[in-house]
């Protein structure tokens, strides 16, 4: 109440300015927001630079362009980073700031979970934009998220227990956030169809789809610098061809190039799904993609889930929107 009625004063004074390049925002005295330093979506898009390197989570001058102050939303004043879409954890404790102020950088342990706050959050809240909320909300809860809790360089989503783990070999998953955006997808899907993927090629539309949503998410925030290649920050330290990218959206591959293993044959699905984005716009692509889960069913397989967002589109946009999404779908051999 009180921050709305503050934006009303300063919109009828006419002094309500966007902060310039390179300033910080100005934290609101609404307890539910607070300031945070992120990479957004990562440094190797936001510098353009294909060249970092890990240097075991050293805060190096040549990433300091990356680091941006943010406005962290929706938090529940605790002084943590808990808020209605994430509830953030960390190894040993949670990120805490007193003065609602979480300004660290990558050598500093709770960075990431700043960096994964936000990722969840913005998520959420663009989910949201697109008209899923009340009754038709998707993952509209506080979303756990574990950071750095994993020795391994592997991320992943636990339907059992419902929650995000990130892991912290090579670069910490949870500095880059098309690694988070990829295990939100996973949670998506899990809300809107419980125990999601059971046979390979429903697996490989869970692994595909969260592609896709690494790749949405991330887009705006690209400056258009290769937004189809995902995780190119967490990729450096496993990927030796440039671009790094721990998988691609934009692969012209179809059924009969899989191989069996879901990563790589997802990379089918999120093709058809980087083509409707393509054909269709972010949102319309988007409001269509999400609501198909609703009637895609808990294992469908890829010619099911294709009629699933085939029908969708039909109903949500119309015959002409149906015909663009079964032409990606044609184009990859799966319809
Ligand atoms: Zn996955």
């Amino acid at each position: 109440m009180r921050a709305r009625k503050t934006l009303t004063l300063a919109l009828a004074l006419g002094v309500l300015a966007v902060p310039a390049l390179g300033q910080p925002a100005v934290a609101a005295e609404d307890p539910t927001t607070a300031l945070g330093t992120v990479f957004m979506p990562n440094p190797v898009v936001q510098l353009q630079d294909q060249s970092l390197t890990d240097q075991k989570d050293r805060d190096y001058p040549a990433l300091a362009g990356a680091y941006r102050d943010v406005t962290l939303t929706n938090l529940d004043g605790t002084g943590y980073l808990h808020g209605d879409y994430a509830f953030v954890s960390g190894t040993k404790n949670d990120a805490y700031s007193a003065t609602a102020e979480f300004l660290w950088h990558r050598s500093h342990a709770w960075f990431e979970q700043v960096v994964a706050y936000k990722a969840v959050t913005d998520a959420q809240l663009y989910i949201q934009s697109l008209g899923f909320t009340g009754e038709t909300g998707v993952n509209d809860e506080p979303q756990d998220v574990r950071v750095a809790q994993y020795g391994g360089d592997n991320s992943f989503y636990d339907p059992a227990k419902d929650a995000m783990t990130f892991g912290k070999g090579g670069v910490d998953d949870g500095e880059d956030m098309e690694v988070i955006w990829h295990e939100y997808g996973h949670a998506i899907q899990d809300d809107i169809q419980p125990g999601f993927g059971v046979t390979h090629d429903a697996n490989s539309i869970g692994e595909g789809f969260g592609d896709y949503w690494a790749f949405t998410m991330s887009e705006p925030v690209s400056g258009g610098y290769d937004p189809a290649c995902i995780a190119d920050w967490d990729s450096i330290s496993y990927t030796s061809t440039e671009p790094h990218c721990l998988r691609r959206v934009d692969l012209d591959l179809t059924v009969d190039d899989q191989t069996g293993r879901i990563h790589h044959d997802g990379q089918i699905w999120s093709r058809a799904l980087y083509d409707i984005h393509g054909a269709l716009g972010r949102e319309t692509a988007d409001r269509i993609i999400l609501q198909s889960h609703f009637v895609m069913g808990v294992d469908p397989s890829f010619a099911e889930a294709a009629l699933a967002t085939v029908a969708t589109a039909d109903e949500l946009a119309g015959h002409g929107a149906a015909v663009k999404v079964q032409r990606a779908f044609e184009d990859r051999g799966i319809l």
